[in-house]
């Protein structure tokens, strides 16, 4: 027995792991937020008996202070893919469209269309911008849009971002997974108005994947119905814990992370452009590199090298790309060799 529509979907699988220099899910290369990390090991005093709070109260209170907003705007989620999955089952009414540009976030049209949601795809601008007039036009009452983007790590520009808020007929949900390597964010703008849910996650720059824990800002009736899609306790205690240590105390180290990134992005962007790989420009801690119909294969002999990166093969706009991550220069060396070596 199986509900109408999940036919067409399939059950998240990838194998980067198993591979020595693993450049392939765009989580932190460079390690965890220290704070979290003590947190974690002075978790064996707490009582995994009891519940978590069901408002997450300590991580909204700390969210609230480093956003600058106050902590009723946040809501708390198992994942930025909790809260993507809850708004869409709170916001949407099932059969109405949610548009999205594409490529993005492969997850994105799987969420919608697992809560009953049309999901519609409107091309990125060959420049990497979201097609605002586009995705105006399908008139959906939800549109989803990735600043910075994935997989081509483009940031939507600021005026095309208040043009699709200002002129929306419904809420727009940004997705800020990886805004803190562009170092600006639409929180705050978000918590002052009724139709734009941020979301933002842990599992990115600040090197907590594995807790799974993830927030929306929006404004205080927004994130209530998002919250009313989500249910209790998606947040565990030992990821709130954690990720409330973490933006208390590890501003230092997260502005180390992203300096570091976006110099070794630099680096390694000139070196592929220099093998005359065409290379998008990125805002994110990953870069796109485009390879003519040969994802798949180009992926396989990275794998032979022990390189495991994202291989996205007949998307929108972008055609075959492999997505990378950007790691430490020992990593990078190993791939700007293999790819040195890679038939064209
Ligand atoms: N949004 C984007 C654009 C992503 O790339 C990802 C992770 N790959 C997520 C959301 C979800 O991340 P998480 O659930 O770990 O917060």
């Amino acid at each position: 027995m199986t509900r109408a529509g999940y036919e067409h979907l399939s059950v998240y699988r990838h194998e980067g792991r198993q591979a020595e220099c693993d450049l392939s899910d765009n989580t932190n290369l460079f390690g965890s937020a220290p704070s979290a990390l003590a947190s974690l090991a002075a978790w064996s005093r707490g009582d995994p008996a009891r519940y978590p709070t069901p408002g997450n109260e300590a991580l909204r209170d700390a969210l609230g202070t480093w956003l600058g907003v106050s902590p009723a705007t946040i809501v708390g989620g198992c994942g930025s893919n909790d809260i993507l999955d809850s708004a869409m089952r709170a916001l949407g009414v099932p059969g109405s469209i949610l548009a999205y540009t594409a490529p993005t976030f492969v997850m994105t049209p799987h969420f919608a269309a697992a809560n009953s949601l049309k999901p519609v795809p409107v091309a990125t601008r060959p420049d990497g911008q979201p097609d605002v007039e586009g995705l105006l036009a399908t008139g959906a009452p939800l549109i989803y849009v990735a600043t910075p983007n994935n997989p081509s790590g483009a940031a939507a520009s600021v005026g095309r971002v208040r043009l699709l808020v200002d002129r929306a007929p419904g809420v727009v949900i940004l997705d800020e997974a990886y805004t803190e390597y562009l170092g600006t964010s639409w929180a705050e703008e978000a918590a002052k108005r009724d139709n734009l849910l941020v979301t933002r996650t842990f599992s990115k720059a600040w090197g907590l994947a594995g807790l799974r824990i993830g927030y929306g800002v929006g404004s205080a009736a927004l994130v209530r119905e998002v919250e009313k899609g989500r249910g209790p306790f998606k947040v565990n205690a030992v990821a709130e814990q954690a990720a409330a240590a973490a933006v208390r105390d590890d501003q230092v180290w997260l502005d180390d992370v992203v300096g570091k990134t976006r110099t070794i992005r630099r680096d390694t962007v000139r070196r592929l452009r220099a093998l005359e790989w065409p290379v998008a420009d990125s805002d994110a801690n990953f870069i796109a590199v485009t390879v003519s119909n040969a994802a798949a294969a180009a992926a396989a002999f990275l794998a032979g090298r022990g390189i495991a990166v994202r291989a996205i093969t007949g998307a929108l706009v972008v055609g075959d790309v492999l997505r990378i991550t950007i790691g430490p220069e020992p990593m990078m060396d190993r791939l700007v060799a293999a790819m040195t070596d890679l038939p064209r």
